[in-house]
């Protein structure tokens, strides 16, 4: 099949989240399975066009937003994989020093950023020829593209045969904005309804995802179920009105990159077989953190976006009511400015047991994966989350609560059966991270179950190979639904 890929984040280009680790991941994968698999993107001013290779295409291209005509031109590079990732390079929209935001808030005309970005797309996949089979769609960034597709597109010969997919992997943002985007974006008024673009008396670009393409998925199997149910902060109609169109997929990670027996960034190697390595990456990260080098301290990390559903205010009430024992908390993380405020309260009031580091990091995370005892993350809500599946890689034991994605990889260790990796525990019930870690110290101090548990956790796979083949049994169902919908068009 041809694969069109449209997202905003992938990495190695560019990542602010778990989206980017899926989008620079999945592709590998499909082309090992014989597809073809081509990535949009937009050219980010961070993104550079140098270390990449990248090389400007023949052709200037332009789009509509509104009343503006935007010029824009593709520059094309070749992942390590030898994947085509294609960037579409605008001035107006791209070439700016944030990706979402100036790092206060988001930027005044992500609308427009992304009506422009979703049409450069489509007349991209036109320049080069590329007649997608699937074009994927990742996220609200790109959720006018199915809606384009069933609507202006409809009678394009070029997408005739074109499935959309839209992968949700993350629902709180929706790109939500007023019923005047049906212009800005050149749709017809006859499509501003509910079964269409309409959401509220407004244009919602990830209802338009969800509502309007062929087959929908979303990062794991109790999201899928969970975001129908109760989580969908207000798609659940839309989401049941698809409902046999809706996959859960769990993400994987990248094992080759994400392997303490090679990784670089961490200052001694190390496996499952031999763990010699990260007794030294735990002394290091002490050593980095001002804290004392002490074996017996239980150190706990965490590597996150600053955002209220990653539960900071339950880590912030956690760092102050275990002050008292024997551990120390290493953050590293950037985002909401209230959250590193009261981070950085912590860490002035409890220098030697609380750091952190308000950046984006990534050796310093490597180093914090693989220097920790355990991993925190009591997110409020989480579709996937791959920071419990790479904690898990580098063996160090996740402590989540039981939401999403971490209910669908994580298990509660059993100190009778020794089985489990990881701790749990249920916000939903009123059960307390603070006694959970404590109940996850007590196994740390008692060595034959800790290494028990750390030999389960690096046993764990969450790899792609698995997760690949559901997508491509997604892309073949929607294909066949598209075929069927043709037959009976004509
Ligand atoms: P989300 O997509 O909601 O941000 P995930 O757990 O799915 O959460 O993915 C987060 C990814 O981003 C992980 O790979 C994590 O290591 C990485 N990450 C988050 N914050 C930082 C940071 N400040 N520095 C380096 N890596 C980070």
């Amino acid at each position: 099949m041809n694969i069109l890929m449209v997202a905003s984040e992938c990495v190695p280009f560019v990542k602010v989240g778990g989206l980017a680790d899926v989008v620079g991941t999945l592709p590998k994968y499909l082309k090992r399975l014989g597809h073809d698999v081509r990535i949009i993107l937009p050219k980010y001013r961070s993104i550079d066009g140098k270390k990449y290779d990248l090389q400007p295409l023949p052709y200037i291209l332009k789009v509509s937003v509104g009343k503006d005509i935007e010029k824009f031109r593709i520059k094309r590079g070749v992942t390590e994989d030898g994947i085509n990732v294609y960037f579409i390079e605008n001035m107006r929209y791209f070439n700016r020093p944030g990706i979402y935001g100036d790092g206060n808030s988001d930027y005044g005309d992500n609308r427009e950023r992304y009506i422009f970005f979703c049409k450069a797309a489509i007349e991209a996949a036109k320049a080069l020829m590329f007649r997608p089979d699937i074009i994927h769609c990742h996220d609200w960034q790109t959720g006018l593209i199915p809606a384009y597709l069933k609507t202006n597109l409809k009678n394009d010969g070029f997408f005739w045969n074109t499935s959309s997919i839209f992968t949700v992997h993350n629902i709180a943002y929706q790109g939500q904005f007023g019923a005047d985007t049906v212009a800005a974006a050149g749709f017809s008024w006859e499509d501003f309804t509910t079964d269409k673009l309409e959401f509220h008396n407004n244009v919602n670009f990830m209802k338009c995802g969800i509502g309007m393409s062929d087959a929908v998925s979303t990062v794991s199997p109790t999201y899928a179920l969970e975001i129908k149910e109760f989580n969908g902060m207000g798609m659940e109609i839309v989401l049941n009105s698809r409902t046999d169109r809706i996959y859960g997929i769990l993400n994987g990670i990248d094992y080759d990159y994400w392997n303490p027996k090679t990784d670089s960034c961490i200052p001694a190697n190390y496996s499952k077989d031999n763990l010699a390595g990260k007794k030294i990456c735990k002394a290091e990260l002490q050593k980095m953190c001002g804290f004392d080098e002490d074996e017996d301290a239980y150190l706990l990390g965490c590597v996150s976006r600053l955002d209220n559903q990653k539960g900071f205010d339950i880590i912030i009430d956690a760092l102050y009511g275990l002050r008292d024992k024997k551990m120390q908390f290493v953050i590293l993380g950037s985002g909401d400015q209230f959250i590193k405020l009261q981070i950085q309260q912590a860490v002035s009031k409890m220098p030697k047991t609380v750091a952190a580091f308000f950046e984006y990091n990534e050796p310093l995370a490597h180093k914090i994966y693989g220097g920790c005892d355990a991993y925190m993350m009591p997110s409020r809500f989480e579709p996937c989350g791959l920071s419990q599946i790479i904690a898990l890689a580098y063996g160090t034991i996740p402590i989540v609560n039981r939401t999403g994605g971490l209910s669908d990889t994580i298990t509660y260790y059993n100190h009778f059966t020794k089985e489990g990796n990881g701790f749990m525990f249920n916000i939903t019930y009123g059960e307390n991270f603070v006694q959970t870690i404590l109940k996850s110290e007590k196994i740390f101090r008692d060595k034959k179950n800790w290494d028990a548990l750390t030999q389960n956790a690096m046993n764990c796979v969450f790899s792609w190979d698995k997760s690949v083949e559901a997508y491509h049994k997604m892309y073949e169902d929607a294909a066949n639904k598209k075929r069927h919908e043709l037959l009976f068009r004509v």
